[in-house]
């Protein structure tokens, strides 16, 4: 029926892959090396490949009769998708073979490291000292998971085996498992700050490229160690060499390394024999080199994977996707990676004429005061130095936020953004309160009254909205007008009110109606939200101008 090539393929696959298609019809052939433009036939139906090998458009092209790449891996992005859409080519993987199987390498690692395994192996013939063979417990340490899919759960069981309390973060928790594997979510910093060791189990996504980026890697609690048998662009290697080198964290072991195919000597050879060295190569090759040379850094083959057991999975699932697939039957189909999703920037208006006197302002129509005017550009100033380009951007009906857009995209020189001003994001409606003084309403309430109808969820004022009214046409309003055009790659910036947002960072960071009194907006800022595809905060940056200007 099919002709299929295998490529990347050992004496193992070779086995393993036969004795499953053996009573098939299909014909197919092994080929050790990875595929390049020398070694694809053109008649090929099926081709097979490993995370060692990339398709390229120009082999897709040149093998006409193409209908199926089965992968040998769960990861995909080796492929180019946009080639195989157009030419209607089906990819499928291997979605679970190993959560055991990397998990347990990933603390095979971290034991190798903790306890100095390579030196003491090494100890019988270079006279180590016992302090120099002197290691660190697993028990009562903490260990931070970030990414609690197949393998995070398992390296969470064995976590636990240790006696280690286990924290974790992801995108998309599953809060159900919490308790029943004892562990605990926690935000992405408060990660980084409280684990001895953190191990990374994403997959590499626009959304996770560089997660371990050089702010992070230096919130990392003093002396802790990083795990990497996820992906090598989850980590920026050079802000990872500098963190080791200055003795801000105590090591990393690292099955997986940006530029990674240089630790294969048949890759660095072709490299050497190319006639252009990519810069970028280049960079890697040295990174790889320093690691390698590092005390503290345990660097392996992308080998994590590699057990009989986990190959003869890898192996039974492929030659039945390919079974499968002749039968139209594609249940591990993969789908092309989506374009990653846009920036949203966040601020609150600058100062009003009624903020600078303490008057409650809700929907009437303030100009903003000259310090309000100064801190827009300030903000603009701020924005310009981040360098984030601004598709579109919303403002509610009130001047003062239109104001302050404007002053913000003047001065970050951005003249050609459409600005759109829309009711949902109004301030909150402050009904009988509106323009009278806070203070003296407070002092009237009394402070406990006065902060619940400005910080409770569902607090009424009379002939004014609550919160929840505010939230409830904020919120569908972002669903249905901003999330498409962030989903587009567009990166969206909106100015609105303290309430309008507080309605807004609720809804973006699932926060519970109790805890809303906490959430604040604060002048001055630009907060930026990278989200998931519901439009739900995956992480947040904010950048800061000085608000106590003088006024002029
Ligand atoms: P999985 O899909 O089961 O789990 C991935 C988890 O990451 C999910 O819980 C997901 O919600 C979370 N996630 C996604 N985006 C995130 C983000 N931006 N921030 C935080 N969390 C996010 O995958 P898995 O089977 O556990 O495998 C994890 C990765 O391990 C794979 O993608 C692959 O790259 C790598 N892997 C490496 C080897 C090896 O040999 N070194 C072998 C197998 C897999």
């Amino acid at each position: 029926m099919a002709l299929i090539y295998f490529y990347d393929s050992t004496e193992l696959d070779k086995k393993h892959l036969s004795d499953a298609l053996a009573e098939t019809d299909h014909s197919w052939e092994f080929i050790e090396d990875k595929i390049s433009n020398d070694n694809i036939n053109q008649d090929a139906e099926v081709i097979s490949i490993f995370v060692t090998s990339s398709v390229t458009r120009q082999m897709i092209e040149a093998m006409p009769r193409l209908k199926l790449i089965a992968c040998r891996s769960t990861g995909f992005n080796n492929i180019d998708f946009d080639a195989i859409k157009e030419k209607g080519i089906t990819v499928v993987n291997v979605p679970t073979y190993g959560e055991s199987t990397v998990a347990e390498y990933a603390f095979t690692l971290l034991l190798a490291l903790q306890r100095k395994i390579p030196e003491v192996l090494a100890a019988e013939n270079q006279q180590f000292s016992p302090q120099q063979l002197n290691g660190h417990d697993l028990d009562g340490k903490t260990f931070g998971v970030i990414g609690t899919g197949h393998i995070g759960q398992k390296s969470i069981k064995i976590a636990n085996g240790f006696s280690m309390k286990v924290i974790a973060y992801d995108a998309f928790p599953k809060n159900e498992l919490q308790d029943s594997l004892n562990f605990k979510y926690v935000n992405l910093d408060q990660l980084l700050e409280e684990s001895d060791v953190i191990s990374l189990h994403t997959p590499y996504l626009p959304a996770t490229h560089h997660i371990m980026n050089s702010e992070r890697l230096n919130k990392m609690k003093a002396g802790s160690i990083l795990i990497n048998t996820a992906r090598g662009e989850l980590v920026d290697t050079k802000s990872l060499i500098e963190v080791l080198d200055s003795g801000r964290i105590g090591g990393a072991a690292i099955d997986v390394v940006e530029g990674e195919a240089l630790l294969n000597h048949h890759e660095e050879t072709a490299l050497l024999r190319s006639e252009v060295l990519p810069e970028e190569v280049f960079r890697h090759s040295v990174e790889i080199s320093v690691l390698k040379k590092m005390p503290n850094v345990i660097v392996s083959p992308h080998n994590a994977f590699n057990t009989v057991e986990a190959i003869q999975r890898i192996n039974v699932t492929t030659a039945k996707n390919i079974m499968n697939f002749w039968y139209g039957d594609t249940p591990n189909k993969v789908e092309p990676i989506k374009k990653p999703i846009g920036k949203l920037l966040v601020v609150r208006h600058a100062e009003s004429e009624w903020n600078a006197t303490g008057q409650w302002t809700g929907i009437t129509d303030v100009h903003l005061s000259e310090k309000g005017f100064k801190q827009s550009a300030l903000l603009g100033q701020s924005l310009k130095n981040i360098g984030i380009k601004v598709d579109i951007a919303f403002c509610s009906e009130q001047i003062r936020t239109r104001e302050t857009l404007e002053g913000v995209l003047n001065a970050s020189q951005q003249f050609d953004v459409d600005i759109t001003p829309n009711s949902s994001l109004n301030e909150r409606d402050y009904g009988d309160y509106t323009g009278k003084n806070k203070w003296e309403i407070r002092d009237l309430l009394g402070e406990e009254a006065f902060n619940d109808i400005r910080r409770g969820w569902d607090v009424p004022v009379p002939n004014g909205e609550t919160l929840k009214m505010v939230y409830e046409r904020v919120v569908p309003f972002y669903l249905d007008k901003i999330l498409p055009l962030l989903a587009e790659g567009k990166n969206v910036l909106i100015v609105a009110h303290g309430n309008s947002i507080r309605a807004l960072m609720k809804f973006i960071e699932s926060i519970d109606d109790s805890d809303v009194g906490e959430l604040e907006m604060i002048f001055g800022q630009i907060v930026i939200y990278s989200l998931n595809g519901e439009g739900k905060k995956i992480d947040s940056l904010v950048a800061k101008i000085n608000t106590t200007l003088p006024n002029a």
